[in-house]
């Protein structure tokens, strides 16, 4: 099982820009979390798109995802133009029965849940015809992870923890659609609790630290 992580923009192209941040980081740096993760919890090779801060063409992207016939391509965004929250595009061309857009619904459960813990809007599941998408020969899947020039969005992105959770739920959410088999098996932990899931922990998280508590979520081995 071979996924390609396409972090997008990079080098001369910064993406979208606001608030002190340049898309081409955000996505670079999470893609790389995403690869780590994945590696260290699942039976699963991860490729990037690119691995610094350069200039790769949409082509140059495609091809080498098609060259290592890749199982699955996840390229990472983020939005910009005056809305907030959370979508993700498969092709235009692709039916709603094809297997790309059954794929495209389990990591966007997983996702979408994850964000709306975090009270981010989930904007929902959409079609493009993005280069990436129409010119990939496996399944494909384009997501817009919240808004660059949205203060609360903005928050969250230059919010480590929350790029580490980020992470996690984009784990969790690849490994559930794609069926990957675990190396270890972590739960995700909270002070008040053990949550089998990413999502449930940053809910619960979340819960404390808005009643005041200084709450962490750590991995730990589950029995
Ligand atoms: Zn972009």
């Amino acid at each position: 099982m071979l996924i390609y992580l396409d972090p997008g923009h990079g080098g001369s192209d910064p993406g979208a820009s606001a608030n002190g941040m340049l898309e081409k980081d955000i996505t670079l740096k999470l893609a790389k979390k995403i690869r780590e993760n994945l590696v260290e919890k699942y039976e699963v090779n991860v490729a990037l798109t690119r691995e610094d801060d350069k200039d790769v063409s949409l082509k140059d992207r495609v091809e080498m995802a098609n060259k290592a016939e890749a199982n699955f391509f996840l390229s990472l965004h983020v939005n910009a133009g005056g809305g907030e929250g959370y979508e993700d595009y498969i092709y235009s061309g692709l039916s709603a029965l094809s297997k790309t857009a059954a794929l495209r619904e389990i990591l966007h459960s997983v996702l979408a849940n994850f964000y709306t813990g975090y009270r981010c809007v989930d904007r929902g599941m959409k079609k493009a015809g993005y280069y990436v998408l129409k010119e990939t020969i496996m399944s494909a899947v384009l997501c817009e992870n919240l808004f660059i020039d949205n203060a609360y969005d903005t928050k969250l992105l230059k919010d480590e923890v929350f790029i580490e959770n980020l992470a996690r739920a984009y784990t969790e959410a690849i490994a559930m659609t794609l069926n990957l088999d675990k190396k270890v098996k972590l739960l995700y932990a909270v002070q008040v609790g053990a949550y089998s899931s990413i999502v449930y922990a940053s809910r619960m998280a979340n819960e404390l630290k808005s009643k005041g508590y200084d709450a962490i979520i750590k991995e730990i081995p589950a029995q």
